[in-house]
C-alpha cells in the first residue's frame, strides 16, 4: 500500500481500509488547521490506486470499510471516482460501506445526477466539515464557503441517498463569541440533520493564524467548562431527530454519545454532572495536549 504523509481519518473509520486517492486538501487554508499544510494537493495516479486495491485484497480476505483519503477525495473526476468504485464493489463484495471526506466545494461541483451515480456505485457515506452554523465565524477561519452553502449542499448529498457526517467545531467562537457560535451552529445542524453529528474541539498549533489570534489576545480559548457549558447550548438549541451526537474524539474534554432527540436530556445531565464535578473531565495530558 502507498501511503504519504501523514494520513487523517475520522474515529469511526478506524478499522477501515484507508485508500489514498488523493494528496492532502484543495482548500487547504482553514485558519486552524495543520493536517495537511506539509503536502501540496495533487492526485495519485489511478494505477496506483488499483494497485492499492489488488495489494489489500490478497492481504486481507475480509474488509467491511474502505475510507478513500486524503482530505477531499470527492473533489476527483468522475471517471477516476467510478474506475476506484466498480473496482472496489468488484474485488471486496463484502464491504459494506465507502466513504469519503468531502468538501462542500467538492459537492458543488458535482450535479444531483453525479451524486447519485456515486451513491449507486457504492459511495455511502461522507463526511463534510461545517465547523461552525456562524458565517462570522466561517468567513474568520477562511473556510472558504458559506454556512449557506454548506446546508443546501450537504442536503445534496443526502438526497442522493448518501449518509452524512457533519463535523463542528467546539470552541471556535472562543470565549468572545461562544453563545453565538454554539446558537448559529445548533440552526445549521438543525436544517442538514445530519445522520451523525461530530463534535470536535478546537486544538490550536503554532504556525496557524488562529496561533496568531491568541498571542495578540484577539481570540480566548475555552477551558473544559467553558467548552461543555457551549456544548449544552448547542444541544438546547438543536432538533435533529434521528441525529447520531458523539462528542468522542480524541480531542473532547467530556466525551458524549447519543441520538438525538431521543437523548438530549440525558446529554445535557451528564454535561450538567461534569460541570458539578460529578463526571471527570478527560486531563489535557490524556488529550496529548
Ligand atoms: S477544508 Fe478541512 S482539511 Fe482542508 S484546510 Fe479546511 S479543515 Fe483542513
Amino acid at each position: 500500500m502507498h501511503y504519504s504523509g501523514a494520513v487523517y481519518r475520522p474515529p469511526s473509520e478506524a478499522h477501515s481500509l484507508i485508500v489514498q486517492c488523493t494528496l492532502g486538501c484543495s482548500h487547504n487554508r482553514c485558519a486552524f488547521c495543520i493536517m495537511y499544510k506539509a503536502k501540496q494537493f495533487s492526485i495519485n495516479p489511478i494505477e496506483q490506486v488499483l494497485g492499492d486495491l489488488a495489494e489489500a485484497r490478497a492481504q486481507y480476505p475480509y474488509i467491511e470499510r474502505i475510507f478513500l483519503a486524503d482530505g477531499d477525495a470527492l473533489i476527483l473526476p468522475m471517471d477516476y471516482l467510478l474506475t476506484v468504485l466498480d473496482d472496489i464493489r468488484e474485488r471486496f463484495p463484502e464491504c459494506e460501506r465507502v466513504s469519503a471526506y468531502a468538501s462542500t466545494k467538492a459537492l458543488m461541483r458535482k450535479s444531483d445526477a453525479e451524486l447519485q451515480t456515486l451513491r449507486e456505485h457504492g459511495l455511502a457515506l461522507v463526511y463534510v466539515g461545517l465547523e461552525s452554523g456562524s458565517e462570522e465565524l466561517l468567513e474568520k477561519y477562511d473556510k472558504g464557503v458559506t454556512v449557506e452553502e454548506i446546508v443546501t449542499h450537504s442536503l445534496r448529498a443526502k438526497a442522493a441517498g448518501m449518509a452524512l457526517s457533519v463535523t463542528a467545531i467546539n470552541g471556535m467562537g472562543g470565549r468572545e463569541q461562544s453563545e453565538a457560535h454554539a446558537i448559529a451552529t445548533a440552526a445549521a445542524l438543525s436544517r442538514i440533520k445530519a445522520d451523525y453529528v461530530a463534535m470536535l474541539t478546537l486544538r490550536v498549533y503554532s504556525g496557524t493564524p488562529l496561533h496568531d489570534w491568541i498571542e495578540r489576545g484577539e481570540l480566548t480559548m475555552l477551558g473544559p467548562k467553558e467548552l461543555a457549558a457551549e456544548n449544552r447550548i448547542i444541544l438546547q438549541h438543536i432538533d435533529s431527530d434521528g441525529s447520531v451526537f458523539r462528542s468522542n474524539h480524541a480531542s473532547n474534554y467530556l466525551p458524549l454519545k447519543g441520538t438525538l432527540n431521543r437523548d438530549r436530556d440525558a446529554l445535557i445531565e451528564q454535561i450538567d454532572k461534569a460541570l458539578a464535578g460529578e463526571v471527570r473531565f478527560r486531563r489535557a495530558v490524556e488529550l496529548g495536549l
